[in-house]
Formats: structure tokens, C-alpha cells, sequence
């Protein structure tokens, strides 16, 4: 059968407003403007509005934010970082990158970080708290973990690449900690058409640090004054994320809307259990980068939609961090991540996607527990 519904449609989405992007390539191009430009200076300022932190340096990708992040902490060898394995292998690399440890904490109901775990998991080398805001949703008890770090004087870099734009008690995403990170990877929420990615922080001086170290170290008159790297963003980026910036909060209302038809539409079927639905009011504003349920007999439904033409994901291709062998991570016990790595399953969202196309999704999940 043909494909019905993609779970992600990348032609389309260019598609949709292509006159508008070539004019901003032609432009942005023909100023000759094309790393680190006054565009990207113009993102920096829009994206940390939106998230209301003061700061945002704009940097080549999300997992190079939170290298560069560690990196201005200083965490070296002999550190531990508290993160957890239901994540993007990004979170966990850039730590082991730096020569330090990862400590791994289960995740709770909500997929996240159990907060509850991480207290057991400090100890005298613990340097930083990596919670991932996955799916488009803050940790719950993020409160709680904000105190726990403050308590401990450890710190907390939050992996907000999936969550753009998501609350929690009205503060969003990124702003809980001394920083956060965000990815703008073509298929995330707000993506460009590329690699790029965003750290923001209330500290000016961090900050600044940062901007050093994205451009080889060197201070904004050339002179360099540490070890840096090189993760600039391109002026074409920026332009576009810019752009798509404009109507981010139609965006996040499309991607609340399909949440809610899938909600509606899903949540008679006993064999499910889905996400918390989008709700006005709430503690937690959740923005759905992706819709994650956990199902029985997942592999046969998966395979069912596969013949009825609607494309689905595993997370990461099925596995925790933690469980990929060649990695050499010494065992851990995540009995509720690995128990979620056997149930994931990941639903098409995305703006793109017409009411229609998730109602044939509900149909053919709900036909095959029928
Ligand atoms: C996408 C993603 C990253 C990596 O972002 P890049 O911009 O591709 O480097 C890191 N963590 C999580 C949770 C992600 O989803």
C-alpha cells in the first residue's frame, strides 16, 4: 500500500513556504553575509524573548551546545553528570567527550527524569544534572529539581532540543538551570533547513564565554583568550529561523491541536497509554515535538500501520542509551526506561499534517486492537 501518512514530510514543509525561504537565501546571500552575520545577532535576541531568558548564544547544532556548555563549567575527568538513557545518544556523548561520567537515572510515568532518582545519584564528583525535556514536555517536579541542585551547588544544563517553547508553571523550556540547549534539526519543531542549534542563560558572562568559545576562542576584537572550537552558525540559518519564528505559536498550537485529535480519538483503547493531553491552564504547557505512547504488542501494530500506509518510529531505534553494546556502558538498572523501550512508539506530528491523515491514523491504530 502506499504511504498515507509519512511520519515526518520534509518536502512538504519546504514546500509550503518555498517562495518565502529562496527569498531569504537570495538575500541573505547576496549580502555576502554567511556565518555568524547580523542575522544571527538579530536571532539571538528574538529566540531569547521568546524563551524570556536574557541571553542566547546561537551555536551549529544542539549536542555542540551542550559540549560547549560542559565545556565552560570546566567538567573534565573524574566529573560525573546526572542525565538519563531515554534520550538522544547527543546527551550522553558530549559528557563522555569531555572525559567525564555519566550517571544514568530512570525516567518517570512522563518519560522524563525522575526527579525523585536523582538525589540518590549525587555524590562528592557530581558536576551537573542533564535533565532532557523530551516530546515537548518539562520534567515534572522540575521545581523540585531546581531546589535539590541549589541545595547541592551542582548545576543544571537542560537538554531542551525537543522543546521549543514549552512551560512549566509559565517558565519555559531552557530557563530552569544556568543553561539550555536547543536544536533547530529540520524536523524539529523549529527547524531550518540544516544543522543549527541555540544555548540560552541568564549569565551575561557565561554568555560571553560561550560566544568565545563557538568561534575558536577568540574575543570579539580577534584576539584569542582560550581554547575554543568552531560552532558558528550560518547567516541563512538564522534568517530562516528567524522567519519561521514569526508564527512558532501557530506552530505549537497546530502541533497541541493533533495532540488533542489523537487524545480524543485514542484514548478509549485500554491496550494504549498516551501522553497527558494538551490542557489550557495547566502546570505543564507541552509542546509535542513528538507524540510517544506506550502500546501492546507495539511491533505487530507497528507493523499493521506499516501495511495501511502510516509511517511510525521507534525512539532511537528502539534502545536507551545504555543499551547500545558498542558504547560499553557498565550495566546499569533502568528497569522503567528499558520497560518504555519495549512500548515506544512515536505517532506522526507535525503541522503539516491535515485532521484528516490523523483521523486515518486513529482509525488504523484502533482497528488493529479491534
Ligand atoms: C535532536 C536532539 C539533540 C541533538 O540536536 P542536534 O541539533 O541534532 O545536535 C539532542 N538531544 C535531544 C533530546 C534531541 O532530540
Amino acid at each position: 500500500m502506499e504511504t498515507k501518512v509519512r511520519f515526518f514530510d520534509y518536502p512538504k514543509q519546504f514546500k509550503a513556504k518555498q517562495e518565502a525561504y529562496m527569498r531569504i537565501v537570495r538575500e541573505t546571500f547576496s549580502k555576502g553575509s554567511y556565518i555568524l552575520g547580523s542575522e544571527v545577532d538579530a536571532f539571538e535576541r528574538e529566540f531569547a524573548a521568546l524563551t524570556g531568558a536574557r541571553n542566547a548564544v546561537a551555536v551549529g547544532n544542539c549536542t555542540d551546545g551542550l559540549l560547549l556548555c560542559l565545556y565552560a563549567l570546566g567538567v573534565g575527568s573524574g566529573d560525573e553528570i546526572i542525565t538519563v538513557s531515554h534520550t538522544f545518544v547527543a546527551t550522553v556523548e558530549v559528557i563522555v567527550a569531555l572525559g567525564a561520567t555519566p550517571v544514568f537515572v530512570d525516567i518517570a510515568d512522563d518519560h522524563n527524569m525522575d526527579v525523585d532518582k536523582v538525589e540518590g545519584a549525587l555524590s562528592q564528583n557530581t558536576k551537573a544534572i542533564i535533565p532532557v525535556q523530551l516530546n515537548g514536555r518539562i520534567c515534572s517536579n522540575m521545581d523540585k529539581l531546581v531546589e535539590l541542585a541549589a541545595e547541592r551547588g551542582v548545576s543544571i544544563i537542560e537538554d531542551a532540543a525537543q522543546s521549543v517553547g514549552a512551560k512549566f508553571k509559565g517558565k519555559c523550556a531552557g530557563t530552569f538551570g544556568i543553561a539550555g540547549c536547543f536544536s533547530f534539526y529540520p524536523a524539529k519543531l523549529l527547524g531550518t533547513f540544516g544543522d543549527a542549534g541555540a544555548i540560552v542563560t541568564d549569565k551575561d558572562d557565561l554568555a560571553d564565554k560561550l560566544r568565545m568559545i563557538r568561534n575558536h576562542g577568540r574575543s570579539t576584537h580577534g584576539e584569542v583568550v582560550l581554547w575554543g572550537m568552531n560552532s558558528r552558525m550560518d547567516s541563512v540559518h538564522a534568517a530562516i529561523l528567524s522567519y519561521k519564528l514569526g508564527f512558532v505559536k501557530e506552530t505549537i498550537k497546530r502541533r497541541r491541536e493533533i495532540a488533542g485529535l489523537y487524545h480524543r480519538g485514542l484514548s478509549g483503547i485500554s491496550h494504549l497509554k498516551l501522553p497527558p493531553p494538551p490542557v489550557e491552564n495547566d502546570d505543564h504547557y507541552d509542546v509535542f515535538q513528538n507524540y510517544e505512547i506506550e502500546a501492546e504488542n507495539r511491533d505487530e501494530l507497528r507493523r499493521y500501520c506499516e501495511e495501511n500506509g502510516v509511517e511510525t518510529a521507534l525512539p532511537w531505534g528502539g534502545k536507551g542509551v545504555h543499551q547500545f553494546e558498542a558504547l560499553g556502558i557498565k550495566s546499569v538498572e533502568l528497569p522503567r526506561t528499558e520497560q518504555l523501550f519495549e512500548k515506544a512508539l512515536m505517532l506522526p506530528l507535525y503541522p503539516e499534517l491535515t485532521d484528516e491523515q490523523v483521523e486515518y491514523v486513529v482509525e488504523v491504530v484502533s482497528q488493529f486492537y479491534s
